[in-house]
């Protein structure tokens, strides 16, 4: 059996990831601001490096795979600095224990949205590792509700890349850990909830969210997938991200890929 740390453990697609892999008999250390093994607030640099440093201890000092679910879709600038920030900077102090398994994976969620539109010097702050010029740029982006989700939209294209320019380097795929992400479309958990109890926020989603398949997804969906980019079988996806949305990315980007 394997020891997994995830977070965003005490809701929707983490929670769900951790139940499945417990009912396989691994061992899982769940981060999220409460209800989990580790209490941490993943919107701060402080309360990142905290929850990588309870999970690591609780682990033993070696940890097999991480996966970073922990987000927010509020438009708002905690967005930016829990869905950017809350998973890289949290996975690179989680590098080091990984780095002892033998066989470690790592995985985190983007999201469909990072094939819609963005705000480019936004996404550039990010992927420069400039916290506060990011912070500073989304609350300019909250103040109008018209910007508000581009918040969104930027921090998860910015992971998608990240994912791409990190796992191939000395420190990821160098190290023997691959590093994926995953883009899930519209899932079934109390992030969307809200929006779904309505025909008008129902219409607004299947209106940026196009879906041939026809249905939205329960974040088995998702979960399963993660399992198994974490799990021993995954030899050689590196620096991927993996969109299972129904269809959702090939009908926006079309035969741009
Ligand atoms: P959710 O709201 O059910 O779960 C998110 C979890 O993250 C919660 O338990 C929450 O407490 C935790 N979290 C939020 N802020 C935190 C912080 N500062 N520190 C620690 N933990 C924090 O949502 P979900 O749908 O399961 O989303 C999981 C991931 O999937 C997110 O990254 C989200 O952006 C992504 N995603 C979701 C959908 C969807 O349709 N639900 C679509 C695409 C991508």
């Amino acid at each position: 059996s394997r020891t997994y740390v995830i977070t965003g453990a005490a809701s929707g697609i983490g929670k769900t990831t951790a139940e499945l892999l417990r009912a396989d008999g691994h061992t899982v250390i769940g981060v999220d601001l409460a209800g989990v093994e580790v209490d941490g607030d993943l919107s701060t640099s402080e309360g990142r490096r905290a929850a990588a440093e309870a999970a690591t201890q609780l682990a033993g000092g070696t940890v097999d795979a991480v996966i970073a679910c922990a987000g927010l879709s509020l438009p708002k600038a905690i967005t930016a600095a829990v869905n950017y920030f809350g998973m890289t900077e949290f996975l690179e102090a989680m590098q080091p224990a990984l780095a002892k398994s033998d066989a470690p994976r790592t995985a985190l969620i983007s999201s469909l949205s990072s094939v819609q539109p963005v705000f480019p010097p936004l996404v550039d702050a990010f992927l420069n590792d400039d916290e506060q010029a990011a912070l500073g740029i989304a609350e300019e982006l909250a103040q109008n509700e018209q910007t508000g989700g581009l918040i969104y939209a930027s921090s998860k294209q910015a992971i998608s890349r990240w994912v791409h320019r990190e796992a191939v380097t000395e420190r990821w795929a160098g190290a023997g850990i691959p590093l994926n992400a995953v883009g899930p479309g519209v899932v079934k958990t109390p992030m969307t909830a809200d929006l779904r109890a309505t025909p008008e926020g129902s219409a607004l989603i299947d209106a940026v969210v196009p879906m041939p398949l026809g249905y939205h997804q329960d974040p088995e969906s998702i979960a399963k997938l993660l399992i198994w980019l974490t799990s021993v079988d995954n030899t050689h996806c590196c620096g991927q991200t993996i969109y299972c949305d129904g269809g959702a990315e090939a009908v926006l980007r079309g035969e741009d890929v």
